[in-house]
Order: C-alpha cells, then structure tokens, then sequence
C-alpha cells in the first residue's frame, strides 16, 4: 500500500514536468508552423528564414539546460560523513537526557576528523537521523529526494529536482534561456499580434489563434521568469543558496552568518560557472570545489572543525 501510494506520488511528481513540455511543444507549432510557415506572407522569405534560423538555437539551448537540470542526480555527502552501524547503535538507544547528552558528545567526536565548520542553531553537530550521516557545510536533507544532497537551494517542482551544488548552474541557465527564449517569441510575435488583433476588429476575421495565445503566454513567462531569474543573480552574486537566504548558516562559535560564503561578486560567480568563460552558458559541469568544502570570506578555506577547536583560526574576519 505504502509503496503504491510512493509510486503515485512519484508520478505525480513528473506532471509539472509533462506541462512545461507541452508548453514548449505547442510553442514550437504555434511559432515555426503557424506563425513562420502561415502567417508570415510568402513575399517576406528573408523574414521567414532569419526567424527559422535565431529560433531553433535558442531552443537548443533552452531544452539541453533543461534536459540537464531534470536529469542530473543531486550529489549527497561522501562516504567517511556516514555513520559505521556501532556509531548509530548508541544514538539510536539513547532514551533519557543523559542518554542524548551522550549521544551529542559522541556526535560531536565524530565530526572532528571532518571538514565541517557549520552548526545547527543550538550549536549542535548537524547531523541526519534519516540518512544516518553527518551533513557537510551547505548540506540540506530533502524531504522529497529523501537523501541529503550537498549545497542544497531547493527542489523545485517544475524540474522534479533538487537543484544544488552539481546542477545549480543548469538551473540558472535554464532560467536564463527560457527567458531569452520567451522574449524572443514574443518580440517577433508582436507585429503578428497586434496585426491579428487588429483584423479581428476590422472586416476581416482571418484571426490565428495560435499566433494571439504565442505572444500572450511568452509574455506571461517571460514575466514571471524574469522574477525567478533576477532572484538567482542576486543570490548567485552573494554566494548564497536559497535556503541560506531565508536561514543563514551558523558557524561554530560564531552564530549565525548570511554572507560567510561571499567571496565578492567575481569569485562568487566563478564558484558557480568556473573559471572558463567560454563555459559559462554551456550547460556543462564546471562549477568550483568538491560541493563538500567552500572558502569563505574570512579566509581563502574554511578551517575544519579541528582547527577551529584547537583555536588556530577563529574565523574573525
Ligand atoms: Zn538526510
Ligand atoms: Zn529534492
């Protein structure tokens, strides 16, 4: 039964997935079918032909930063932040306060030999009772995914994905080829439209319905995309995730700190796109670091758990 109603949930969750799809599908009937082949009159081929040939690119590249994003597995933590079964065993018996101040100190002796800086609120070792691992720096559980997945941002619906470390930058650049993407549909869509609007109030009822609804729901994405997308360059440029910016990360000793990660504006697009320009909008993997350590902005690497506690460096900027 249980894993029935898993295997519907699951499915579901692809939905919003089927719908951008078909959106996308449409779009291309209605722009290269009926707006290039129909609409646009035969005497107008160089108009035709230079639509067809900037269309079919920007689409390119729109359904491979999608396709990337939907389909790249979020990373979890290596294998030494899993606990061994004897480590577990005393923490899953702990019953009495004792029991579970025990159990923080154990917690706390296995993260030492880790590269962990970050804390829970309370000062605790961040560790999943779920997955049964210590969570490394920027490491989030996934209640949908059901793993910890390494820089968490969030899963998002509309790629049935947790968009994190390894696929951040196709989730971005999936935004910003959508983006480019709608405007252009609905920059060269909007003499058609008006046209077309036009006719429908005039003597004529040669109306394309397809054309109207193009230009009205590119519009509409574009919108909403530029909302998303402008958000993400923000965050990108502080070096934070969307987590983050709702709930900073605490550093031991420290408290809690929004922008411990910011590195300023040029370093921190280059965690995220890499060092190549020439990969930048690619939808390839070239984001900096290992997803388990980060710097940060008090030193070029945030120090270990251990040198924190050995009083080496005491992340003061
Ligand atoms: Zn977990
Ligand atoms: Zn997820």
């Amino acid at each position: 039964m249980v894993s029935a109603l898993d295997c519907c949930f699951k499915t579901t969750r692809w939905f919003p997935v089927v719908f951008i799809v078909a959106v996308i599908g449409w779009s291309y009937y209605a722009y290269v079918v009926q707006l290039i082949a129909l609409t646009i009159a035969e005497e107008s081929m160089a108009e035709k032909v230079i639509l067809g040939l900037l269309y079919h690119p920007i689409l390119f590249m729109f359904l491979w930063a999608y396709y990337k994003i939907v389909y790249t597995e979020p990373k979890g933590p290596p294998m030494q932040f899993y606990l061994t079964t004897d480590q577990i065993t005393p923490l899953l018996q702990a019953e009495s306060d004792d029991d579970r101040e025990k159990g923080a100190e154990l917690l706390e002796q296995y993260v030492k030999p880790l590269p962990v800086c970050s804390r829970t609120f309370s000062q605790g070792v961040r560790y999943c009772e779920l997955c049964k691992c210590l969570k490394p720096d920027r490491a989030h559980h996934c209640s949908i995914c059901k793993k910890c997945v390494l820089k968490m941002d969030h899963h998002c619906p509309w790629v049935n994905n947790c968009v994190s470390f390894i696929n951040y930058k196709f989730f971005f650049l999936f935004l910003f080829y959508a983006e480019i993407y709608c405007l252009f549909v609905a920059f060269t869509d909007l003499k058609y439209f008006i046209a077309l609007w036009a006719s429908r109030r005039g003597p004529s009822l040669d109306m394309n319905f397809h054309v109207l609804f193009l230009f009205i729901v590119a519009i509409m994405f574009a919108f909403s995309v530029f909302g998303l997308l402008s958000y993400h360059i923000y965050l990108i440029l502080r070096n934070q995730s969307t987590l983050e910016s709702f709930r900073p990360p605490v550093l031991k000793n420290l408290g809690p700190d929004k922008h411990v990660f910011d590195l300023g504006k040029k370093r921190n697009w280059r965690e995220v796109f890499g060092d190549n320009p020439k990969l930048w909008f690619l939808p390839v993997v070239s984001c900096k670091g290992d997803g388990v350590t980060y710097p940060s902005r008090y030193d070029h690497q945030i120090p270990s758990y251990n040198s924190l506690e050995n009083g080496r460096n005491t992340l003061v900027p």
